[in-house]
């Protein structure tokens, strides 16, 4: 079948990429429809919601309005201490219309410049190294931890690994940002 174009996310890039939307011949449980993709990330509500959710429906809301659900933890979004606090309307956005990744904790969603940040992707050492030393700087700063104990977290980060961090970009800076978490 012929896939459309996956409608765009303010603050999630590339959620096909990143895995949480897959190619699927699913029927939507919200529009009933078979569109070509389904979002297997976390969903939360009542009803068992797991895979059965088209892109579309997230990202008009629908989704959300339908079934009283959400996808990103409201109380994760800029939820480390240090982190800015954003607008209702921004975590309405982030909550009801936004895919969200896979973490090992609960997740949380990386705040600057008063505003939600873009989910990137995973991360683990190597990429880490790539995005640079100031993203590093400030996994490591934000959980407040010594250097040696960064050290061994920092060298057991693997992307697909059981300590990983989660990459944001600011949607107006620039800047990366984020978190890690383990299993
Ligand atoms: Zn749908
Ligand atoms: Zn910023």
């Amino acid at each position: 079948m012929t896939r459309e174009a996956l409608p765009a996310f303010k603050y999630f890039r590339d959620p096909l990429g990143v895995g949480v939307i897959q190619e699927s011949d699913a029927v939507c449980l919200c529009c009933a429809q078979t569109r070509g993709y389904v979002y297997t990330g976390p969903v939360y509500a009542i009803e068992e919601l797991d895979d059965q959710l088209c892109p579309w429906c997230i990202a008009d809301g629908s989704a959300a309005r339908r079934f009283d659900a959400t996808f990103v933890d409201e109380l994760g979004v800029g939820g480390y201490g240090s982190w800015e606090p954003v607008a209702d309307e921004v975590k309405v956005e982030l909550t009801t219309q936004t895919p969200c990744f896979v973490a090992w904790q609960s997740e949380q969603w990386w705040t600057h410049c008063g505003d939600a940040a873009v989910f990137v992707d995973y991360a683990g050492k190597d990429e880490l190294l790539r995005y640079g030393d100031a993203l590093i700087q400030r996994l490591k700063n934000d959980v407040g931890i010594d250097d040696e104990q960064w050290n061994l977290v920092f060298q057991a980060m693997r992307k697909n690994g059981s300590v990983i961090a989660y990459v944001f970009q600011c949607r107006h800076c620039g800047e990366y940002g984020g978190y890690w978490d383990c299993d």
